[in-house]
């Protein structure tokens, strides 16, 4: 930033809040909170106020197991079944939020700025339940601390749980929640953080979904059928999209066109605790991307299964796999692919790399690989070289963030004409294996036959909370619009007339 003459440099800088600088450098780390036991009380309020003022919050659950074989049953009833029986039986053992505000959007300069804050809550359940084998591999891979969890993990469930408060702010907010490949997180967060039995039938389950996530209040986004459906990339496993989309995100901002600006600046007035609470995650891309070095060799030692599907079978077994699991040589590979298709059909392919080789390179094939690709370099020095590594204790939070960060950015466009999400992506969650995704939208069932009358139906109750909560939300909001018209209207002394919209219930 300039500084303006005659003033003390050094002070003026250090004072200016990046609110007011006119660009912000491409993010090269993440920050997370980590919310446990013994901060809980200090951080529990921000948390809360983060979720209240966001335009995109984002969810991550790790948890101790996804149940059995019938997770991947052709049949989607049987998966919900199997799904349901996991989430009544195992555990959330942390859960991941990502918070993102708008601060700042610039048809000018093409951008778009949002504050964003990322928290990981430790948790441990106070009812005893089932941990999988495989998910204890799967975390002490990633070198999640078991030790660390259960001296601090915030206890939920019983009265006042805290996460079923955190949850109901969730459903206050008229944010767009983010999610990635969100099937059985929402089984989860509906049994364990709604604190509602999952009902028994798929159809059931969606029509309820439908009255917790209305299009026009808290939508859900999936990163994974944004990747799939809107965006078409090769892979969509969430390390694959995070990076690939970060890489996009920066080769638009080189070429000025519409990118998305993340803020972690932190208020100088925030507390010790939270300052103390944060972890730094090292995101940086390769040393001068896009034009970064690629080895020669690179396409015959990458994992093909991994550069594919995120993970291989053979790392595994006895035998194992020599070859490279690396998300960054993955996209470097397809980016490489895509190009060379864009030069086929000579600048008419619409993809943000294509058109970012054309401008440098005009049509020459020849030249872009001689530029690309470094004779000298081959994939066994490319292994030496600091890879980042995201794992740890704080995944579920690097995974938010991720997720949050995928959905902004392949939505960019729509953002910046209509400052929403596009509604023909929204409310819809991927299927594995199948054609169609699950459709967030109340479905035609007959009405149940009620053997116990008893029984009281816990979402119906809810419901009517949470309703009257965002009655209150949106009469503020539409309040706050007409105040904020009223003194524009007084300062340029012109009537404006606001029309308040039909309420649609
Ligand atoms: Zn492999």
């Amino acid at each position: 930033m300039s500084v303006g003459g005659g003033g003390n440099e050094s002070e003026s800088s250090a004072t200016s809040s990046s609110k007011s600088s006119d660009t912000v450098p491409p993010f090269t780390e993440i920050q997370i909170i980590e919310v446990n036991r013994n901060n809980f009380s200090k951080i529990w309020p921000y948390l809360l106020v983060c979720i209240k003022s966001a335009d995109f919050t984002a969810m991550d659950l790790e948890l101790s197991g996804l149940g059995g074989p019938g997770l991947r049953s052709k049949d989607v009833q049987e998966r919900y079944k199997s799904i349901r029986e996991a989430a009544h039986t195992r555990s959330i053992l942390s859960v991941g939020i990502t918070t993102m505000k708008l601060i700042r959007k610039s048809e000018k300069r093409r951008s778009l700025r949002y504050e964003t804050r990322i928290f990981n809550i430790l948790t441990l359940s106070e009812k005893p339940f089932t941990i999988e084998p495989s998910a204890l591999q799967f975390l002490a891979k990633h070198s999640f601390d078991f030790n660390r969890l259960i001296q601090s993990g915030v206890q939920f469930q019983g009265k006042n749980c805290p996460l079923r408060t955190l949850f109901h702010e969730f459903l206050g907010s008229s944010a767009t929640l983010c999610l990635h490949n969100g099937f059985v997180d929402l089984a989860f967060l509906y049994k364990q953080m709604y604190d509602v039995d999952l009902p028994e039938t798929l159809d059931e389950f969606v029509n309820n979904l439908s009255d917790l996530f209305p299009d026009d209040f808290l939508p859900i986004a999936d990163s994974k059928y944004l990747a799939e459906y809107q965006t078409r990339y090769k892979s969509s496993y969430l390390e694959y999209v995070f990076r690939r989309t970060q890489g996009d995100n920066e080769i638009e901002r080189q070429a000025r066109r519409y990118h998305i600006e993340i803020d972690f600046s932190i208020n100088e007035n925030l507390s010790k605790s939270l300052k103390e609470a944060t972890e730094i995650v090292d995101v940086r891309l390769p040393e001068g991307f896009p034009d970064h070095a690629i080895p020669i060799d690179l396409h015959i030692h990458v994992c093909k299964n991994f550069a594919y599907h995120g993970f291989c079978h053979a790392r595994n077994t006895p035998k194992g796999c020599k070859m490279l699991h690396e998300v960054d040589a993955a996209i470097d590979l397809q980016r490489i692919k895509e190009n060379k298709k864009a030069f086929k059909r000579k600048r008419r392919y619409n993809n943000v790399i294509a058109e970012s080789v054309a401008e440098k390179t005009g049509t020459d094939e020849e030249a872009w690989n001689q530029a690309k690709f470094q004779k000298n370099l081959l994939t066994r020095d490319y292994r030496e070289q600091k890879r980042n590594v995201l794992t740890g204790l704080h995944r579920a939070g690097v995974d938010a963030f991720m997720t949050a960060f995928a959905v902004v950015y392949q939505q960019r466009r729509t953002l910046m004409t209509d400052d929403s999400v596009d509604l023909k992506y929204l409310n819809r969650v991927p299927l594995s294996a199948k054609d169609q995704p699950l459709h967030i939208r109340r479905r035609m069932i007959p009405p149940k036959t009620t053997t116990d009358s008893e029984a009281v139906d816990g979402h119906s109750e809810a419901m009517k909370e949470i309703n009257k909560q965002r009655e209150y939300v949106k009469k503020n909001a539409v309040e706050s619009i007409v105040k904020a018209v009223e003194v524009k209207s007084i300062e340029e002394t012109v009537v404006v007339e606001v029309k308040e919209d039909e309420d649609s219930e």
